[in-house]
Formats: structure tokens, C-alpha cells, sequence
């Protein structure tokens, strides 16, 4: 494909080097105005060069370049890399020669869409270039490395090739209907479409862990005040010093934090709320936690043991509760009887006693006890859609069969499943979609 040259930032800024790439047919051209180097007449493919980026007369920066000829690059086309010192102005100045000397600065994502469009990668492999920049857990990092791999994309198109097969045969059978190979019987297609079924249940199955371990579980602390929510957010994010921030200009704007506990890891959404509890109305400031609390997979319920009148409350909503009873170094005079049927770990948030307790307890609920990651889960939300969608066209399929309907009837909804896999791989995509995807990328990547 005939794209223009682009150039982005691959580095987020402030650190000591920063690397500028370029992409496209240009790049060399490009590379040759503004740089010296000794081999500039013949420079070879993946090599690093040293030099200096000049501005007519004005030196900007000695730099280590690397080059990188089409077809053998991450976007198949020919790609530069300059290694440059981090300064913001050095930094802007070289993209702003780049730019004058014929490049275009990139949109979020371009680089991994045109190796997307090139046929580098398909659409989950794209996807999961992204998903292994956010991983913040082992397993959601080991996922994002299968998905890269495309695992999922050789289970999906396996299963698109074979609905594309029975497709043709119907398609046989209705045109030609003389000949005997396009003999396609009811009872065939049933049987094949059981079995993709069985893959797409398989992959499903696998959805729901799949989209904790990418996503994180969301997680909501309440209690009343004073009980030690803050405490505890504290313990559990000192079990883990790196506590991960969301990157700056991402839409989500709620305050949160990512805390991981061994191979999961916990969204802990408005934390500013919970470390500002002791200035809210005691009322108002549960009750609008209870709130948010319905939207979460977890609720840690913290009751204060050292009060025998902390009280439990639970509400219908939640899918999961832990209740955390507090201040386990203090004389106990809670009631226990009135949660008994409940979760319960108990814990010293001050004195950071108990809370691996409390991180067992969230992977035996979440993981159910399964530690080792194994392969081909599906953990993004759009795929898990899509694969859904798939399932149910499939379904429509064989009803449309079992009542006894024309094939061609069934060929329409086959055609559906084939387009809802062929979406997640971008077999079957539009426009749209794939801008829609990669502007959630970051820029220079
Ligand atoms: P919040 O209002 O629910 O966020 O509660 P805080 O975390 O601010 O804690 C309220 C008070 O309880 C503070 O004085 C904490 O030091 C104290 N506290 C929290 N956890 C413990 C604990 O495990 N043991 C004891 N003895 N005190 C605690």
C-alpha cells in the first residue's frame, strides 16, 4: 500500500533519550537531508548508525539512528529510528525538521494500523500490541503475549474457514443442485456447525477470567467511617510499591488505582472518595459508595472489630463480597453472628497483618484457586461480544435447520457468525472500526 511517511514520538517524554520514528517510503529520503553519518551512501538494513541531525548550517543533536529496511519492519515498510537526547525542545525540533522535509506527524496508533493494513498482524494481534503496554500482571501480560502470537487468531480462523466452507456447499447445493458432491444434507451442516460450536463454548468459557485478568477487578471499599478504608488501601497498595497510575489523556477520568495481588490485580475506583470519607456526612458519603459500589465485580466490606456496633450490611447487587473485619490487633467485640455466612478475613490494616489472607481469598473467589495462567483465554470485551454474537447467529443456524427451513435460511445466519469472528481477526471489518480501534492507542505506536 502507497502510504505517506510518518513520524512519532515512541518514548514518553522526560527521559534522558528519546526515540522519534518515522515510517514509510520516504523515511530514507527523509533521514538523508537532515542527517550525517559516514555510511549515508549506502546505509544497510538493521543497523545503528551514529551521527548528528542537522538543521541547514545548525547542528540539533548527536543521535544514534537505526534503520530498518521494508519488508522486514514492524509496519513492512521502511522505518528510522532516531535516537535522540529527551529534551523536549531537542525533541521538537527534530520532529519539526522531519516534518519539513516531507513527514507527517502520526495519529495515536498508525504505526500498528499499517502493520495491520500491510498484513503484518491481524486486528487481535494489533489489539494485543496494546494490551501488553497496559498489562500490569503477570497473567494479563503472558495473554496479551499469546493473543500477539495470534493464538486467538488461528482458533477463530480456523473456525471461519471451516463456516466458509459449508457456506460453498451450500451454496452448491442450492446453484447445482444435479451434482452429487454438492450433496449437502441438513444433518451435515448440524454436525459441522455442533462442532465450531464446541470451540466458540470452549473460548466463552474462558471469557469471564479472561476479562478480570485483562482488565483488573473492579473493586469497591465501603464502610462507615473510620472503620480504616484508607488504612487498608494503603496496606494493599504497600504490598506492592508500584502502584500503577492511569496514563495521563486516557479518557477515564474517575480517580483509581491498580494494586496487584499476586496474578490479578484490583481497580480500586474513586479512591479520592474513600480517603475523603471522614469529611462527608456519614450517611451520605456511604450511601453514595453503596452506589458505586453496585457497578463493581468486588465489594471489601471493611467493619471495624474493635465496635460492637459495626453492622453489616449487605446489598443484592453485589456479586462478590469479602467482608474485611479490621483492627484484628485490638480487643475483638464485634458480633460476628450477624454476617457468619459471609467471606471474612480478618485483618490489621495499621499493622499490615492479614492482608495476603485477604489476596488468597480475592484469587481463590476470582481465579478459583487456578494460579497458572493457561492458554487461549479471550479477555477483551470487544472480542467477547463478537464471539457471543457468533454463538448466537450459530444458534439461529441450527434452529432455522431443526425446523425444517429452507438451508438458505441458515445460510444467512451462518454468514452472520462467519462476519462476527471474521470482525475480531478484521477479515470483516470497516473503516470505522479500525479508526475507532487505533485511536485508543497511544501516540507513537
Ligand atoms: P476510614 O475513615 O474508614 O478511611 O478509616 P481510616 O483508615 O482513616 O482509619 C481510621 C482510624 O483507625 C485511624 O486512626 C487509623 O489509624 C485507625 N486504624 C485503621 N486500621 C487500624 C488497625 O488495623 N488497627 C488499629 N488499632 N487502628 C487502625
Amino acid at each position: 500500500m502507497d502510504m505517506d511517511t510518518i513520524v512519532g514520538i515512541s518514548t514518553s517524554t522526560g527521559g534522558p533519550i528519546s526515540i522519534i520514528r518515522m515510517s514509510g517510503k520516504e523515511s530514507l529520503a527523509i533521514l538523508k537531508k537532515i542527517f550525517f553519518w559516514k555510511d549515508s551512501d549506502s546505509p544497510k538494513s538493521h543497523r545503528i548508525y551514529y551521527g548528528w541531525i542537522v538543521d541547514g548550517d545548525e547542528k540539533l543533536d548527536e543521535v544514534l539512528v537505526s534503520v530498518m529496511l521494508a519488508p522486514k519492519t514492524f509496519t513492512r515498510e521502511d522505518v528510522v529510528e532516531i535516537n535522540c537526547h529527551g529534551g523536549a525542545l531537542v525533541v521538537q525540533k527534530i520532529i519539526l525538521l522531519l516534518i519539513k522535509n516531507g513527514a507527517r506527524l502520526a495519529d495515536p496508533g498508525e504505526f500498528t494500523k499499517r502493520a495491520f493494513l500491510n498484513g503484518r498482524i491481524d486486528l487481535s494481534q494489533a489489539e494485543a500490541v496494546m494490551d501488553i503496554i497496559n498489562a500490569k500482571s503477570e497473567m494479563s501480560h503472558k495473554a496479551a503475549l499469546d493473543q500477539l502470537q495470534g493464538r486467538l487468531a488461528l482458533l477463530l480462523n480456523a473456525s471461519c474457514e471451516a463456516l466458509l466452507t459449508i457456506l460453498a456447499r451450500i451454496e452448491m447445493a442450492i446453484d447445482y443442485p444435479e451434482y452429487e458432491e454438492a450433496d449437502i444434507t441438513a444433518h451435515d451442516i448440524r454436525l459441522e456447525l455442533e462442532k465450531i460450536m464446541g470451540g466458540i463454548d470452549k473460548l466463552l468459557s474462558t471469557a469471564k477470567q479472561g476479562k478480570i485478568i485483562r482488565e483488573g477487578i473492579k473493586t469497591a471499599i465501603i464502610g462507615e467511617p473510620n472503620v480504616g478504608k484508607s488504612s487498608l488501601l494503603n496496606a494493599l497498595a504497600g504490598e506492592d510499591r508500584a502502584i500503577v497510575t492511569h496514563i495521563p489523556g486516557t479518557t477515564r477520568d474517575v480517580l483509581r488505582e491498580s494494586i496487584r495481588i499476586g496474578n490479578v490485580f484490583l481497580e480500586i475506583a474513586d479512591t479520592a472518595g474513600i480517603r475523603a470519607t471522614d469529611d462527608v456526612i456519614e450517611s451520605e458519603g456511604v450511601a453514595r459508595s453503596v452506589q458505586e459500589s453496585q457497578q463493581a465485580d468486588l465489594v471489601l466490606l471493611v467493619l471495624d472489630g474493635s465496635q460492637p456496633t459495626g453492622h453489616y450490611f449487605a446489598h443484592e447487587k453485589w456479586e462478590h463480597v469479602i467482608v474485611v473485619v479490621n483492627k484484628s490487633d485490638l480487643p475483638q467485640k464485634i458480633d460476628k453472628t450477624t454476617f457468619a455466612s459471609a467471606a471474612i478475613v480478618e485483618i490489621s490494616a495499621k499493622h499490615h497483618i492479614g492482608i495476603d489472607k485477604l489476596g488468597e481469598k480475592i484469587q481463590e473467589i476470582f481465579l478459583h484457586g487456578q494460579i497458572e495462567y493457561g492458554h487461549d483465554l479471550v479477555t477483551n470485551a470487544r472480542h467477547i461480544v463478537l464471539i457471543n454474537s457468533a454463538r448466537c447467529s450459530l444458534g439461529n443456524a441450527l434452529d432455522a435447520i431443526d425446523g425444517g427451513m429452507y438451508i438458505d435460511f441458515a445460510a444467512i445466519d451462518i454468514h452472520a457468525a462467519y462476519a462476527a469472528l471474521g470482525e475480531i481477526t478484521g477479515i470483516v471489518v470497516t473503516d470505522e472500526l479500525i479508526d475507532k480501534i487505533f485511536s485508543e492507542f497511544c501516540l507513537g505506536k
